[in-house]
């Protein structure tokens, strides 16, 4: 099937495309309309049929492969492994539903989760799937404020967490974050779910814990049945990063979901039933909500959860983690593979990565440097795919499973099936022609899998992401790209990333990929700041490959000088940062994204403000230094 005819079928005749797609999971009930349109930008897939995410990720599998591995659980902080059959996996979200259930959770309340990365947080979201019930993870590194917030916003019947997590070698006591969290919010839950890992010392003085191990104990052999639900109830609520701005808590359905998921195991995955997929992510984000938990046990596959950090013990835990599972299907972030990078080549060699058929990249722009090496040391084809936490699943990549296309450096690829994606003139809504630069957006409707909505706030909803095209009703990813001839679209950042200087639209990225492209530059983050002359000013802020570069200021000089040229060559002058500032380190959420408005403020003597996703608030002060030793 070539991809062009594919991708205007989706489009143009969603009833039929997606008819056909839906055939890929167990409905109870069959739907009896594909698609409900009657409230725009509302859109409901499956109408008034019923179905099951965790009877189609677990219980539809049984008779086929009762024994084969569902989930392989590796963690290098620990040094526990285990491996789940589907019927060791059955048997534990059973246990898991039967005491949620206990403990009085029924359809349609929510159940927080706040768990490190261990099997109970996938049994965890399969037994809410199972009893009907909304889960809404949160990812183990917030603090209680953070925690809180969600709390109050989604105001769930329970709480599940444990005792601690780990990171780099370093346990995480929860437990006083969970009292903090529980403290601070408005609508505690009556009940925490505490899986004790025995990382941290026993502590169940609090009324509220209720240790899971006895529970599990008594509920050993109980059958929980499935809650069939309507295709349009919601299934989970997911925050987004929090890159820009107030977290978004973003609602799924339960039948598009399942059906796009599957779908897109197939055509961009190329993943089929039996394959080994390990995704290096949290499941705290959307990509571990697709890609570790549900869109591979819904194909059947065997999916790979870890915890731990890609260099401990050593740099190639990951290929030989490879090895030895026989992973087919490697998906991960840009910022893991830079981080890679670093290390000694000889270990990701020494390793037998003869299974591996694909690596799949996506959260943040993939710079041409990253993707030239972990093509050249992999040898096999490195997909970049781009979407949201809002979207679910893949809005640009190239579609292996559809046709393998070619792909350009720099670029995610092309729009995938479903999505009606247009870039457009954020002036006047206008779609842009080719290689004009322009918001990337989404026509009415979004296909399966996308948000419903804003939890509890559709109004919200609408006014953010429908209205923010002058004149036209359509969907702001609030990403800004340029389209090709051949249909590709690069990213250049997000919309309020855009500066002008003296009258010329820039995206923050181009200038990025320019300076990255020098041989001594690690990272770099550009920021626009205002300028009495120009109107905004593009400063950079650079991490060296090698820290001592730009010891002396006349290297530093010396350097800045030479980048400023690179760019020159890149994108003309035009592009040229007024200062580049050398610094070790850059802030990024949790998530491994740019801080890119907290470097601004800072650049511009503005207080960032608070900044609960920061990985390292240590980041915000090296450019604070930065941008003071510039000045004077
Ligand atoms: P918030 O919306 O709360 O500010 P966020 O946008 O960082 O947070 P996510 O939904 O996790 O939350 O991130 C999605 C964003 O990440 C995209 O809108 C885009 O800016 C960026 N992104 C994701 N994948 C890619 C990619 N392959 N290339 C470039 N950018 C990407
Ligand atoms: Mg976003």
């Amino acid at each position: 099937m070539r991809y062009r005819d594919f991708h205007r079928e989706s489009v143009a005749n969603p009833d039929d495309f997606w008819r056909r797609e839906a055939g890929r999971i167990h409905w109870q009930t069959p739907f009896d309309q594909v698609l409900d349109r009657s409230n725009p930008p509302f859109a409901r897939w499956f109408c008034g049929g019923r179905t099951n995410l965790c009877f189609n990720a677990v219980d539809r599998h049984l008779p086929a492969r009762a024994h084969q591995n569902a989930l392989v659980y590796v963690s290098t902080e620990t040094g526990i492994e285990r491996r789940y059959t589907y019927a060791d996996l059955h048997a534990e979200v059973n246990r898991m539903a039967a005491v949620m259930r206990s403990l009085g959770v029924k359809r349609g309340q929510r159940v927080l989760i706040y768990l490190p990365m261990i099997p109970e947080a996938v049994f965890a979201v399969l037994a809410c799937a199972r009893l009907g019930a909304i889960h809404s993870v949160v990812f183990g590194g917030f603090a209680a404020p953070s925690l809180a917030a969600r709390i109050d916003d989604a105001k769930p019947v329970l709480l599940v967490s444990a005792d601690a997590g780990a990171r780099g070698g370093k346990v995480i006591d929860y437990t006083p974050l969970v009292d903090e969290a529980m403290a601070r919010a408005e609508y505690a839950p009556p009940k925490v779910l505490l899986i004790d890992r025995q990382l941290a010392p026993e502590r169940l003085n609090a009324p509220y814990l209720v240790d899971y191990e006895p529970l599990r104990e008594q509920h050993y052999d109980v059958q929980v049945p499935c809650e069939w639900l309507e295709s349009n109830e919601p299934s989970y609520i997911l925050y987004t990063s929090g890159t820009t701005g107030k977290p978004k808590g973003v609602q799924r359905d339960v039948g598009g979901y399942a059906v796009a998921l599957a779908a897109s195991m197939e055509y961009i995955f190329e993943g089929r039933a039996g394959d080994t997929l390990f995704t290096a992510s949290d499941i705290g984000w959307v990509v571990g909500h697709s890609y570790i938990i549900y869109a591979p046990l819904l194909a059947g596959m065997t999916t790979v959860m870890y915890e731990g950090t890609p260099v401990r013990p050593d740099g190639g835990i990951w290929w030989r983690l490879v090895e030895q599972h026989r992973i087919n299907l490697m998906f991960t972030a840009p910022t893991a593979i830079r981080v890679l990078k670093k290390q000694d080549p000889a270990l990701l060699r020494s390793a037998d990565l003869s299974s591996l058929r694909t690596l799949f990249l996506a959260g943040e722009p993939l710079d041409e440097p990253t993707a030239e090496w972990i093509s050249a040391a992999l040898g096999k084809p490195v997909v970049d795919n781009y979407w949201q936490t809002e979207t679910g699943w893949p809005m640009l990549a190239i579609q292996r499973g559809v046709e393998p296309l070619p792909q350009k450096l720099g670029s995610p690829g092309v729009p995938c099936y479903g999505y009606d994606l247009v870039l457009r003139n954020e002036h006047t809504g206008e779609p842009c022609a080719q290689g004009e630069k322009g918001v990337i957006t989404l026509s009415y409707p979004l296909p399966p899998g996308c948000m419903q909505t804003v939890w509890g706030d559709d109004a919200r909803f609408v006014k953010t992401y429908w209205e923010s095209v002058p004149g036209q009703p359509v969907y702001s990813t609030f990403d800004w790209g340029v389209q090709d001839s051949d249909g590709y679209v690069t990213i250049l950042g997000r919309t309020d990333d855009v500066i002008n200087v003296a009258g010329h639209r820039l995206g923050t990225r181009e200038i990025e990929e320019a300076i990255s492209s020098h041989a001594a530059v690690a990272e770099v983050a550009v920021v626009g700041v205002n300028d009495a002359v120009k109107g905004q000013a593009a400063l950079a802020f650079v991490v060296l490959r090698d820290a001592g570069g730009a010891a002396s200021p006349a290297d530093a000089q010396t350097l800045a000088a030479s980048l400023a040229a690179t760019v020159d060559r890149q994108l003309g002058a035009i592009g040229r940062p007024a200062r580049v500032h050398f610094v070790p380190m850059l802030p990024k959420t949790r998530s491994g994204k740019l801080l890119r408005r907290a470097i601004a403020a800072l650049a511009e003597g503005r207080d960032p403000g608070d900044l609960p996703t920061i990985e390292d608030a240590s980041a915000l002060q090296s450019i604070r230094e930065a941008v003071s030793a510039g000045d004077s």
